[in-house]
């Protein structure tokens, strides 16, 4: 299983959601024409609501509700239109759904006496989670999907989102090498005709901290990240150029696949994944 992590800093609300999705489709479309790649998708939430059903769609956004009547969140919609998939209500996760499941099999006394502790046992709930759900197929073909994207809502940093970052830190461990990359999305923003990079170093550092180790910088952007602006972001934050992805404003956000195409999205995907030399009777795993 290969895992795409799109994780957020800055300011929530710049893109997640369609950079996950936009990813997704990428890797959906690999050019594998006998195997393609199946793409599931996973949302996680930090807040402590069970699903988005009671909350307020001015506040949240509207509730989206999957074939199997889970109330959650906008962006499995967009996964699911996207992707051209069917998402179930375990796609989604929150810290409400999390900490309930966990706290149910304390109640019956899976836990055989231990203390029950955010670590271990919660970030271990959430990463077994996120492998079962991985799994589930999502699509006609009934087959094990090869890829899953996992978005984490919120910000990096946010007080909520601990036990998430700390779940997904172990999970890429989980996977092995090859199988695991982080997308981290920032904002950057034009003050008199200049983008400034500031908040983008910041949210970096944020996301080293909490023990993330991105291998993709995506800057949502009015306009196109400038060369200079690419070097700066390279420079301070010590990745590569070729890391570093300008989601910049499209008329239609069906146009953002294709943004990160035109990039070499796929390139850099397919050389950390190491599918470079993937043959194509053999199944993606
Ligand atoms: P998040 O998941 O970070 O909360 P979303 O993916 O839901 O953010 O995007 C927030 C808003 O920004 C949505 O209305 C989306 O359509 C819009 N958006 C995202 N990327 C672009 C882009 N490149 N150009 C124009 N609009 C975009």
């Amino acid at each position: 299983m290969k895992y795409v992590l799109v994780s957020g800093g800055v300011i929530s609300g710049i893109g997640k959601g369609m950079t996950a999705s936009s990813t997704g489709l990428l890797l959906k479309s690999l050019g594998l024409k006998i195997c393609q790649p199946n793409t599931t998708a996973i949302k996680i939430d930090p807040y402590l609501n069970i699903d988005a059903g009671l909350m307020k769609p001015t506040e949240h956004g509207e509730c989206f509700v999957l074939d199997d009547g889970g109330e959650v969140d906008l962006d499995l919609g967009n996964y699911e239109r996207y992707l051209n998939i069917t998402l179930t209500r375990e796609n989604s996760i929150t810290t409400g759904k999390v900490y309930q499941h966990v706290i149910e099999r304390e109640r019956r006394g899976d836990y055989l006496g231990k203390t029950v502790q955010v670590v271990p046992h919660l970030t271990n709930a959430i990463q077994d989670w996120i492998e079962r759900v991985a799994r589930i197929p999502v699509d006609d073909s009934n087959e094990e999907p090869d890829v899953c994207i996992i978005e984490l809502g919120g910000t990096v940093g946010d007080i909520e989102s601990g036990p998430f970052i700390e779940a997904l830190v172990q999970l890429r461990r989980r996977a092995g090498p090859h199988n695991f990359c982080q997308i981290h999305l920032s904002w950057v923003f034009m003050i008199n005709e200049e983008q400034k990079t500031k908040p983008t170093q910041a949210a970096f550092a944020d996301a080293r901290k909490a023990g993330f180790a991105p291998d993709l910088i995506a800057c949502r952007c009015e306009d196109p990240l400038a060369d200079a602006t690419i070097r700066k972001i390279s420079e301070n934050c010590h990745i590569a150029q070729s890391q570093i992805i300008s989601v910049h404003n499209v008329e239609s956000t069906y146009r953002v696949p294709m943004l990160l195409e035109q990039q070499g999205l796929l390139t850099v995907l397919k050389r950390l994944f190491d599918l470079e030399s993937y043959p194509i009777s053999k199944p993606l795993k």
